[in-house]
């Protein structure tokens, strides 16, 4: 049996980010990861063209906080990039989210949004926010398609990731003070903040339980009806289906690195261009271009990879349900985007993977004779 202070299981951004600060502490500590390589969700690797492409999907990485910024600078260097979006609409290809410009042009300076009153699904909620054209036109193919379920069945709290524009910047998010892309990639960003950290490869914790001992607590970072056996039921996820391609005769083909597809008619959702986001020298050193399509599907079997919680009440109380076992675990911490059954952007996970090694570490419920419980509050 390998004996550490803190076992932690899963390499992505909120288990590399709680072994670091754990080592850095002076605690021993080992990251077992079931797949054949670091960095979870956020892994990437290189093309032979020379084109970084996310394994799983694209990631921009965007903070306000310059604790945060000065934090992943740490592993490695990342070059300015702000993501722009378009949807393709009726064949043009016009700016997401939504622009004044757009509005006017299809609708007119006075519009009212068409839903007034309490949002009580993400239809409503969506509506209270724009005039019904841009939601049949922009949100609800793209947003049934995503989920595979009517967009009246699905959460209120999806909303707050859209928003209308009261000008035509181009930028997803213009808001956020630091964006950017490591130079390196993901993957090397992950094994830098892992260096001096041992850790194993291709390991699934939960089939070697018995193999690790924490002799302080066990952070679990992957999903917590899998921890429990799925006793009351599996979590429900959305995954995604991609397909990447190599066009060695173009130098772009898109204007810029994504490309979303609302029309419900239309089977993939959304066209990444990874090209644009290598640094300008980079970029015109690499021949062709790489792109990938994303489809959605459902999460059918234990191979396929969980990416979005499935955003509906009955997933919540399953969730809750799971959760209140948790409770019961005084040095078992489950945590994370699959542990806590939440989406959360990437500045958020390590933040809050952060504040759980503070907290760790203030209240070491090992130590104490009746350990407190770990589970993450308002989880
Ligand atoms: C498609 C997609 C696009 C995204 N794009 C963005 C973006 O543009 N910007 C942004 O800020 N955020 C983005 N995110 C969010 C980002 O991916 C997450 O914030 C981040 O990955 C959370 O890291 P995590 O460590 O909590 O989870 P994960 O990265 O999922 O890490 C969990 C790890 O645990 C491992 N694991 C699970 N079970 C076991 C087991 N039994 N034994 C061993 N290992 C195990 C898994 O293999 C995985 O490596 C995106 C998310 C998705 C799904």
């Amino acid at each position: 049996m390998k004996s550490f202070d803190f076992v932690i299981v899963g390499s992505g951004l909120t288990g590399a980010t709680m072994a670091r600060m754990l080592a850095d502490s002076g605690h021993r500590v080992l990251v077992v990861e079931q797949r054949d390589h670091l960095g979870g969700n956020v892994a990437d690797a290189l093309h032979s063209s020379g084109v970084r492409v996310g394994l799983y999907g694209p990631h921009y990485f965007r903070t306000s906080s310059e604790e945060l910024w000065r934090f992943v600078n740490r592993f490695g260097r990342f070059h300015p990039f702000e993501a722009e979006v378009r949807s393709r609409v009726r064949g043009r290809l016009e700016n997401w989210p939504v622009g004044a410009g757009y509005i006017r042009r299809t609708i007119g300076a006075d519009w009212t949004p068409e839903f007034r009153g309490v949002p009580r699904n993400f239809e409503e909620a969506a509506l209270s926010m724009m005039p019904r054209s841009i939601y049949e036109d922009f949100v609800k193919g793209y947003t049934e398609k995503q989920w595979g379920a009517p967009a009246t069945m699905l959460s209120t709290a999806l909303a707050g990731r859209f928003d209308v524009r009261a000008d035509d910047d181009p930028r997803l998010t213009p808001t956020r003070k630091h964006q950017g892309v490591p130079v390196n990639g993901y993957t090397a960003l992950v094994e830098n903040m892992l260096a001096g950290i041992p850790y194993e490869l291709t390991c699934d914790y939960l089939r070697m339980r018995t193999a690790f001992k924490a002799r302080k607590a066990l952070i679990f970072t992957g999903s917590i009806d899998a921890y429990y056996e799925f006793q009351f039921g599996a979590l429900a996820y959305r995954a995604q289906k991609r397909s990447t391609d190599y066009h060695a005769d173009a130098d772009f083909v898109q204007p810029c690195v994504q490309i979303n597809e609302p029309d419900p008619a239309v089977p993939h959702i959304r066209t990444l261009e990874w090209k644009h986001m290598l640094p300008e020298a980079a970029r015109r050193r690499v021949r062709g271009t790489v792109l990938t399509r994303e489809t959605p599907c459902s999460v059918q079997s234990r191979g396929d990879v969980p990416e979005y919680p499935f955003p509906d009440v009955a997933n919540k109380a399953l969730y809750q349900r799971y959760r209140a076992l948790a409770r019961q675990e005084p040095t078992t911490l489950i945590c994370g985007r699959l542990g806590e059954y939440r989406y959360y952007d990437m500045d958020q996970a390590i933040a809050r993977a952060q504040t759980r090694v503070r907290q760790l570490l203030e209240m070491q419920p090992w130590a104490a004779k009746q350990p407190s419980r770990l589970v993450p509050a308002g989880a």
